[in-house]
């Protein structure tokens, strides 16, 4: 259930609504919102008497909340909901990129990709420094050299950093040097990751499971909410089909489905999505197309030595190519591309 207060209730009227909600043995959750303050209500079973508040000071309204994902679902909060990541706001009005290779090889590596990147106009440079990987003997990152090397590439462009973390183990490790955490597909419902990440107030780069279903993402995402940590942004990643000629479906269809029902920013992952290089810019197209909010691309400078996913990694060329088919679009949605750090240069 949802309390939404009188514009002018004050602050003591809902801290003794949010008595109230714990009285009952629940748990109120503040909802930030332009021009009014509600409190959402979780610990719930079944269905509240919202004749427990009704005559509460301050209390405009209740109302029954239908969907299971509460705090992350539009019906709780209508405005979007903007993740500030070190500075780059996501989910606005602006498309942010973020790019780079899919793991951290070597520091020669690691700047040429981000200096590349960001002069093709990247907001938040990404790489794997632990690499959840299908076979026990392919690369499995630098682990913590290269999250000292993706911190020494923030430092040289000014770019923000999102890197995946892999287990509860290395969480402390991860946070320290990303603006933003990534929980890859892979550990979409590790739910003690998924918890232990809802205790941080850290943004979350939240990939789809490759079998997972947009519900399923969007309870992932409330385990992370319901720990107080509000900053998450969902990604679409493609899943597992019947279909061979592509490495995932890349299900464009979770994009208007996720910003109908929640309030969360979505971005859009082509590289995984579609597996394959030459395919990557249509379906980055499609993806702001569809009204996503950014896009995070595999580039490698040079994809046919990269240690994973090369085959779907962008050159840099073909990357710059990229953001300038991808700002055409951005226009005719009445879009822009957000700034990055080398814009004024
Ligand atoms: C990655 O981003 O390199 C990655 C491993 O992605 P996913 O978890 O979507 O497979
Ligand atoms: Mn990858």
């Amino acid at each position: 259930m949802l309390i939404v207060m009188h514009a002018d209730s004050s602050p003591e009227a809902v801290a003794r609504v949010e008595a109230r909600i714990r009285e009952l043995g629940f748990t109120p959750n503040a909802i930030e919102g332009a021009g009014r303050t509600a409190i959402g209500i979780t610990g719930n079973k079944g269905a509240i008497d919202p004749g427990h508040f009704r005559l509460l000071e301050g209390v405009a309204d209740c109302i029954p909340v239908t969907v299971p994902y509460k705090l992350v679902s539009r019906e709780v909060k209508r405005e979007d909901t903007i993740v500030d990541v070190a500075g780059v706001p996501i989910g606005g009005r602006a498309i942010a990129v973020m790019a780079g290779p899919c793991a951290v090889e070597s520091e020669a590596q690691i700047l040429s990709c981000a200096r590349g990147v960001a002069e093709g106009g990247a907001n938040i440079l990404r790489g794997g420094a632990y690499k959840p990987r299908t076979s026990p003997y392919d690369f499995q990152g630098l682990k913590e050299v290269g999250l000292a090397l993706l911190s020494k590439a923030r430092a040289e462009t000014g770019l923000k950093v999102v890197t995946e973390v892999k287990d509860t183990e290395t969480l402390a490790a991860v946070a320290e040097s990303a603006d933003l955490i990534q929980i890859g597909a892979r550990n979409m419902q590790n739910f003690s990751l998924l918890e232990a990440v809802g205790d941080l107030r850290k943004p979350v780069l939240l990939k789809r499971g490759m079998s997972a279903t947009i519900k399923e993402l969007l309870m992932a995402a409330e385990y992370i909410s319901s720990r107080g940590n509000k900053q998450i942004i969902l990604c679409e990643r493609g899943i597992r089909t019947f279909e061979t000629m592509t490495r995932n479906t890349l299900d464009l269809n979770a994009v208007p489905m996720l910003k109908q029902n929640s309030h969360l920013p979505v971005v859009v992952d082509p590289s995984h999505g579609i597996g394959i290089r030459s395919a990557v810019l249509p379906m980055a197209r499609a993806a702001i197309a569809a009204g996503a909010d950014g896009l995070i691309i595999e580039v490698h400078p040079d994809p046919d030595r990269a240690l994973s996913d090369g085959m779907q990694s962008l050159t840099l060329p073909m990357f710059a190519a990229l953001m300038r088919e991808v700002g055409k679009i951005a226009d005719a949605m009445g879009r822009a591309m957000l700034p990055g750090p080398f814009a004024s240069r």
